[in-house]
């Protein structure tokens, strides 16, 4: 008899967690997956790709007004929250049907409860008031929403809800300055909500290129956002059907819905981790090393509950990484170190590698090639947003540690530039490369001239 009911039992059937069961089961383990709410996690469900869905939605109110310069009238356009919200729901209940059949597929068993970990071995199912045992567990739980403990802040909304909202509010305060603040602050404004969003710092984009970090700010301000940057909620008070926020800087204003956007916390709390050993780090994030493993030797752990890349991709590749390792007998680590990524704000954003302020630090002497144009497009369009595109180099070796995109397309781009990057493609190997014309991407390949900063004259 074997000692355990399973090889590997996994908590969460996210990204990561499908993944790594679906790859252990091929490799002939015998896998179980637990998970709580629907298969697929944060990204399928309530993430990424309904995110992108209500991108493409908000685009359309400027391509029916960009349409014109080019000879078409579009009349009567309307749109209706309600249609976008069902035809989404039915795509991600397509998706969700799909991981659950390929997770059947490869003989996953799938356990629709919240699961907890008892000992080293043993994980309690709590729909099914039962134990079972593993000879091995991956935590694979995610993350959930912060939000920060100031009154009224029941009131406040997070990107979890804002896929269901029953109606579209007329006018949006977005709290927050890092990806899904930016994204939903453009998906509300391109549907013609009144949208203001606020950063508690100087300037939003925290960690990204500060070229870009300015320039996104700029572009968003042109499309209609209200970018309050140094300004925080001290208070949410509803009165009248309204909510009346007391601001930092001593404005009260009234909004219809708030959302919070203002960081993740790893879904570690009530797991039973530390108890059995486990190490969590100061934001109860679980601590692992290069193959995921924590400090308790049978335990694993992927995605973004261990905070390291809070990326759909990179929860995928630990996963997969997890299951080759320790059922298909290869050696495989994840690097970390250069993690292409996209940010659909808009004007969408795509970056890989260092960013300049990171490649000084780190390289002292830095070439920087840089760009800022209206794309082709926006010559008839009548649109003034700009594209802007930069090269951080390595003076040395000539060695591209960085690209910094924002325009259209600046996600498709840095999946393909972010192969350059990665081989550790130099400058002049880019500028071999034959440019596409006409296209924005060509000018990655055609900036010869090297950027110098303003020479700044003392005033007299
Ligand atoms: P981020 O960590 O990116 O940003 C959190 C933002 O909230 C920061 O601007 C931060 O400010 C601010 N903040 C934090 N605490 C407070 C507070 N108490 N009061 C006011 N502001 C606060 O988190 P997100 O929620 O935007 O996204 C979570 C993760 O999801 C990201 O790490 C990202 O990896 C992933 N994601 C990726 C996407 C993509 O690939 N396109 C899309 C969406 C999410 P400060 O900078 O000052 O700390």
């Amino acid at each position: 008899m074997a000692k355990y009911d399973y090889d590997l039992f996994v908590i969460g059937a996210g990204s990561g967690g499908v993944r790594a069961a679906r790859i252990a089961a091929t490799h002939g383990a015998k896998v179980a997956i637990a998970e709580e709410y629907r298969v697929g996690g944060t990204c399928v469900i309530r993430g990424c790709v309904p995110k992108k869905l209500f991108v493409y939605a908000s685009h359309f109110s400027d391509e029916f007004e960009e349409a014109a310069g080019f000879g078409w009238t579009v009349e009567g356009a309307r749109f209706d929250w309600k249609t976008l919200i069902a035809n989404k729901d039915r795509e991600i209940d397509r998706l969700n049907g799909i991981y659950i059949r390929n997770l059947e597929k490869a003989g996953v068993e799938i356990v629709n409860s919240r699961a907890t970990v008892k000992d080293a071995h043993t994980v309690y199912l709590e729909a099914e008031k039962k134990d079972v045992t593993a000879e091995r567990i991956l935590i694979a739980v995610g993350a959930t929403p912060f939000l920060p403990a100031i009154p009224g802040i029941e009131h406040a909304i997070t990107s979890n809800e804002a896929f269901h909202l029953d109606e579209l509010p007329r006018r949006i305060v977005v709290v927050g300055g890092g990806y899904i603040a930016v994204e939903f602050a453009g998906i509300f404004n391109g549907l013609g909500v009144e949208t203001m969003q606020l950063y508690r710092g100087s300037l939003f984009m925290r960690g990204f290129d500060d070229d870009l970090r300015e320039l996104l700010s700029e572009e968003m301000l042109k499309k209609g956002v209200d970018l309050r940057m140094n300004c925080d909620i001290v208070s949410i008070e509803k009165k009248d059907g309204e909510l009346h926020l007391k601001l930092t800087d001593g404005d009260v204003i009234c909004t219809d819905c708030v959302m919070y956007a203002t960081g993740r916390a790893p879904n570690t709390k009530g797991l039973g981790l530390e108890e059995v050993g486990v190490k969590l780090g100061k934001g109860g994030e679980v601590i692992v090393n290069e193959y995921s493993q924590t400090a308790v030797p049978s335990i694993y752990a992927v995605g973004d509950v261990t905070d390291r890349a809070n990326l759909t991709p990179v929860a995928i590749r630990e996963g997969h990484a997890f299951a080759d390792t320790v059922y298909g007998g290869r050696d495989v680590k994840v690097d970390h170190s250069i993690i292409p990524t996209a940010i659909f704000s808009q004007p969408e954003m795509g970056t890989v590698g260092l960013t300049e302020a990171q490649a000084r630090e780190k390289h002292g002497d830095v070439d920087v090639y840089k760009t800022a144009f209206r794309a082709l497009k926006n010559t008839l369009s009548g649109s003034q947003e700009r594209t802007f595109m930069k090269l951080v180099v390595d003076a040395k070796t000539d060695k591209v540690l960085g690209v910094h995109l924002m325009g259209p397309a600046s996600g498709e781009m840095i999946q393909a530039v972010g192969i350059a990057v990665t081989m550790g493609a130099t400058k002049a190997q880019f500028d071999a490369t034959i440019a596409v014309h006409p296209t924005a991407a060509e000018e990655l390949v055609t900036l010869r001239e090297k950027w110098q900063a303003p020479v700044v004259k003392a005033a007299d």
